[in-house]
């Protein structure tokens, strides 16, 4: 048996108001002559949260467009134009949502590692460390704030740049980011977290250090979407800390039926992590009957759209393809199902689950 040993985050800081230290918590990471690159979610264009950015001499802020989840292109044009105008920069901070995050977390690595993302999508592929990062969420729920992973959709691939190099130097956990977010936009990143929760409890791979973080995390999703009946600065709080302790559960452990659904899903329609676990999630009573009764109840309570009927229409080929990239992640279907998993879900019975959806 070994033991996974695995790198974190640098520094944290949490608090309402937190993200005004950010000009003090970078300026020993400032190289002279070299910028900090602010990568910023595009929807905070216009909005005041830019004018609190702390830009200094060079420092260059970039809307990131996320409209779609991030691609390994995008990451390299990101890293190319950053060489191209300053040779190299003091870091990159990622303000934004997971894909915000990822980018961030991939442009950094791409800065001092050769050739395109697209070489690195694997496990500890990455040779060298990126520049300084930083990661500042403004929505809670996927983890991508802790995690040694950016998910990116490459040529032939969705999948992340898994390294120890990975990880953010910095975090700033700021809960007063993520309240102009959009009700159903929170729910599914928040729900990201809840359905990380459920896997990992509920896997074969738990120990106690995952379960510790998976059970906190899970009381406060609890808290936020079944305890309270409208929404105030106190979910916010609490949403934040259930998705950083929901990414250290997983952290030990691994995600299980609905990612691994999810992710043909995504492959294949574009369609978003969030969302995606949320559609698969409504559909698997069979595998987590407690927690997926327990998620009907919040979408209900929270008035939630689930959309219905994504894989109507699609082609015998179309579901092959994502069957084939479902059927691809391995540790996903042994955490939630144990070593014999391929015994338990068939071709066929995820055939049945995608035309459900
Ligand atoms: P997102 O970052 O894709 O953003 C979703 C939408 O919300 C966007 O339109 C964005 O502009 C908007 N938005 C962000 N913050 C907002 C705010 N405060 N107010 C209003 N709108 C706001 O959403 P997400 O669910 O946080 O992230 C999903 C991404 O994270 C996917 O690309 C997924 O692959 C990735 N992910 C990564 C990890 C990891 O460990 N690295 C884990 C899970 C998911
Ligand atoms: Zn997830």
């Amino acid at each position: 048996m070994k033991f996974r040993n695995f790198k974190m985050v640098g520094y944290v800081v949490y608090g309402r108001g937190s993200f005004n230290q950010l000009d003090e918590i970078l300026a020993p990471q400032r190289k002279e002559g070299k910028p900090m690159v602010f990568l910023v979610d595009h929807f905070f264009e216009g909005k005041v949260l830019i004018s609190r950015i702390p830009v200094r001499g060079k420092d260059k802020i970039i809307f990131a467009d996320v409209t779609y989840e991030p691609k390994t292109t995008y990451v390299d044009k990101l890293a190319q134009q950053l060489k191209d105008e300053f040779g190299t920069v003091s870091g990159v901070i990622g303000i934004g949502g997971g894909s915000t995050m990822d980018l961030a977390k991939a442009v950094s690595l791409m800065m001092n590692n050769p050739g395109s993302s697209a070489d690195y999508q694997g496990w500890d592929l990455v040779k060298h460390p990126g520049v300084y990062k930083a990661g500042i969420p403004t929505l809670s729920g996927t983890g991508a704030e802790v995690s040694r992973t950016t998910v990116l959709t490459g040529p032939t691939k969705k999948l992340g740049m898994n390294s120890d190099f990975t990880p953010f130097d910095q975090i700033v956990l700021d809960p007063e980011l993520t309240k102009d977010a959009p009700a159903n936009q929170r729910f599914y990143t928040g729900m990201d977290c809840y359905i990380h929760c459920i896997e990992s409890l509920e896997g074969t791979y738990l120990n106690e250090f995952s379960k510790s973080y998976g059970e906190k995390a899970l009381q406060l999703c609890r808290d936020v979407f079944v305890n309270k009946d409208s929404w105030d600065d106190d979910c916010d709080d609490k949403l934040m800390m259930a998705s950083y302790a929901g990414g250290m559960s997983i952290a030990y452990s691994q995600v299980g039926v609905a990612h691994a659904v999810s992710y043909g899903l995504s492959y294949l329609l574009g369609t978003k992590h969030g969302i995606g676990n949320c559609i698969v999630m409504n559909h698997l009573q069979e595998y987590y009957p407690a927690g997926v009764k327990e998620f009907k109840y919040m979408v209900e309570k929270n008035n939630i759209d689930i959309p219905t009927g994504i894989c109507k229409g699609l082609s015998e080929e179309d579901f092959e393809k994502m069957i084939n990239v479902s059927m691809g992640m391995k540790p996903l279907w042994e955490n939630a199902l144990g070593k014999d998993w391929e015994k338990i879900m068939t071709r066929k019975k995820l055939r049945e689950l995608y035309e459900k959806l």
